[in-house]
């Protein structure tokens, strides 16, 4: 006959006086742990739409498309693994974070299962080719400081959030000759480069 190992006698002894030590969940609310890995929230607020999380995420739970003037976040969590790794590599550090939410099981469909966040984008004045989200821009000048003036695109964002300047090529079409003048438009690099270059 095999008799219980002493630890294990123990515990059950522990368990018999004190109660088991699982929670009642779900008969009653379980709170998690303070660093449990929960449900990943955008905070649209502190999001820049850079698309790092998107690049990080190994279950590719997180989709990025540019559709006109609006950059198209979208986190699933259907298919999240609660890895942790956008709230890691984030670039403001607050875009994205984990939740200590877990009851997020449903019948429901998959479809609904998302969060979804919108970013303007910074269209080239140019020739309409996306440079990169406003927001993005704006936390880079804040970045930059007074070395912002010796950017003039990124100049030209800050000043226009600002209702300094005005939206040269709000619709995203091309807007004209190519000279040295638009040098100091908001250009996308090849643009810039043309611009650069001309007479
Ligand atoms: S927690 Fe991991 S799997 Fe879930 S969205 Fe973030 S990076 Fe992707
Ligand atoms: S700011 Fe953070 S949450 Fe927003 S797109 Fe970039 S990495 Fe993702």
């Amino acid at each position: 006959m095999k008799y219980p190992k002493l630890r294990e006698l123990k515990e059950a002894i522990t368990a018999l006086i004190k109660g088991p030590y699982t929670s009642n969940f779900p008969f009653e609310p379980h709170v998690p742990a303070e660093r449990f890995r929960g449900k990943p929230e955008f905070h649209e607020q502190d999001c820049v739409g850079c698309g790092a999380c998107v690049n990080v995420c190994p279950a590719r739970a997180i989709e990025m498309r540019d559709e006109g003037d609006a950059r198209i976040l979208v986190y699933r969590w259907d298919l999240c693994i609660f890895c942790g790794q956008c709230e890691a590599n984030c670039l403001t550090e607050k875009g994205i974070m984990l939740s200590r939410e877990f009851d997020i099981a449903s019948t429901g469909e998959r479809e609904e299962q998302r969060q979804e966040i919108r970013k303007k984008l910074v269209l080239c004045d140019c020739c309409g080719e996306v440079i990169a989200p406003y927001d993005q821009l704006l936390w880079v000048a804040k970045k930059f400081g007074p070395l912002l003036y010796s950017n003039t695109s990124l100049l030209n964002v800050f000043f226009r959030e600002r209702g300094l300047a005005e939206e040269e090529n709000p619709t995203g079409e091309d807007s004209g000759e190519m000279n040295r003048a638009r040098r100091v438009e908001v250009l996308c690099p090849a643009c810039k480069r043309e611009a650069a270059f001309a007479s």
